[in-house]
């Protein structure tokens, strides 16, 4: 796709209609992207459009409106294949999102080969949807899951994995952007390692699709699961990518329309990939919405929006820390767009409160990552998290409510 816009953040500002709200009387501050992201208009008028002019199932009708949808929907699919250099949209299966993607591989591509005291390999600062799939999975076939260690900066402790990897491990499943701490994961070093004992590796992408390029083929991972409200889409869709062979090998998961050849109460036959993972009406204009979102993205330099968001990053890194007594957890050589912190003793719930009033959306909780908050001896942080649309003047906005709350609690 070619490059159409030069980076300017006030001109991407003014895409996300949202961003012209105001919250208890202040302009909004959204600092909660990596929960889900804001949506610009094209996204929001693409979605439209599709009830408007076009709506109607698709791949089933002959009439023109079914037609119309299904090009639509499989032009989605197309966007989002070439968006991470999948080798064909037959590649990517649409779910509901990064857990149903992660779910889907548990289910179809592990549980068939799974026995009793083989391991599953997953690292400490994983999101419960790439925890507790692989737990069920587990408690039915009693195959063990096992935990990569991080370090006290919330690094991937890549060195002890030689160890890790051995002959038992039947996948290896690693987050490549924690969404709880902001880390960055060696996702090509993990891959490589893995494959040379012959080891699937299944990566979470639901935080970093919008932040940084993701190209399936030089990662080298088996399967990548990714989120389409994360990366400025809707809620609701998302995508599992694996290569068309492994994804043929592979049973289908629900039973249902369209993911059948031919029915008899005999026996059924199955429809090619991706259809055969796609039981049921689809999301479609989940997977219209998703391309949209797909074309915006791609309508910047990847690289001004990395350089961007990473200079917001830095400044509230550091303008954070100039406030007493306040921890960030997560401190990565690299990182991105995610800073979860504690204030002494303030409870993250109340200081959300407290913020909230000002017009910034933050996060506070366990993330869906209680392992990590355990790892770290916390039960909740608070958690900003930053998009292509955040500004600098809102970190300041940020510090004085935070300096504001600070002299209300402690
Ligand atoms: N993995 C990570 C790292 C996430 O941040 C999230 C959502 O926050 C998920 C998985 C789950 O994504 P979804 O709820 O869209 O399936």
């Amino acid at each position: 796709m070619s490059i159409v816009r030069p980076f300017n953040v006030e001109q991407v500002r003014s895409d996300f209609p949202v961003l012209n709200r105001e919250v208890h009387g202040k302009p909004l501050v959204y600092f909660d992207t990596a929960a889900s992201a804001q949506r610009p208009v094209a996204v929001i008028e693409a979605i439209d459009d599709f009830y408007r002019r076009h709506n109607a199932n698709v791949h089933r009708g002959v009439h023109s409106l079914s037609q119309e949808a299904t090009d639509l929907y499989e032009g989605g699919r197309k966007k989002l294949a070439d968006f991470i250099n999948a080798a064909s949209d037959r590649e990517i299966v649409f779910t509901r999102g990064t857990t149903e993607a992660i779910n889907l591989v548990a289910q179809s591509f592990l549980r068939p080969v799974l026995n009793p005291g083989d391991e599953i390999l997953v690292s400490h600062m994983e999101h419960h949807a790439n925890i507790v799939p692989w737990q069920m999975l587990c408690q039915q076939t009693g195959a063990v899951l096992k935990v990569i260690p991080i370090n006290q900066r919330g690094e991937l402790e890549i060195e002890s994995l030689p160890d890790l990897l051995t002959e038992r491990v039947k996948l290896v499943g690693l987050v490549h952007i924690s969404n709880a701490l902001g880390t960055v994961n060696p996702v090509a070093e993990v891959c490589r390692m893995a494959k040379k004992s012959g080891i699937p590796v299944l990566i979470d992408g639901a935080q970093a699709m919008p932040h940084t390029p993701v190209d399936v083929q030089a990662l080298g991972c088996d399967f990548y699961c990714l989120s389409g409200h994360k990366m400025y889409g809707p809620t609701g869709i998302g995508a599992l990518w694996a290569r068309e062979a492994t994804l043929e090998a592979m049973p289908p998961w629900q039973g249902g329309g369209e993911m059948i050849r031919r029915v008899t109460f005999e026996d059924t036959t199955w429809n090619d990939v991706p259809a055969k993972f796609e039981a049921g009406t689809p999301h479609i204009a989940g997977a219209i919405g998703l391309g949209a979102a797909v074309d915006y993205l791609s309508s910047f330099d990847p690289a001004e929006i990395a350089v961007h968001e990473n200079t917001v990053l830095e400044y509230a890194s550091q303008r954070l820390q100039e406030i007493e007594g306040l921890r960030i957890i997560g401190t990565a050589h690299h990182k991105a767009g995610v800073i979860s912190f504690t204030l002494k003793d303030v409870h993250p719930h109340d200081l959300g409160t407290v913020i909230d009033h000002y017009g910034i959306a933050l996060r506070t909780g366990h993330h869906c990552a209680m392992p990590v908050m355990q790892f770290f001896g916390v039960p909740a942080t608070a958690r900003v998290s930053f998009g292509l649309y955040n500004t600098v003047s809102e970190v300041d906005a940020l510090i004085e409510a935070l300096l504001s709350a600070r002299e209300m609690f402690v």
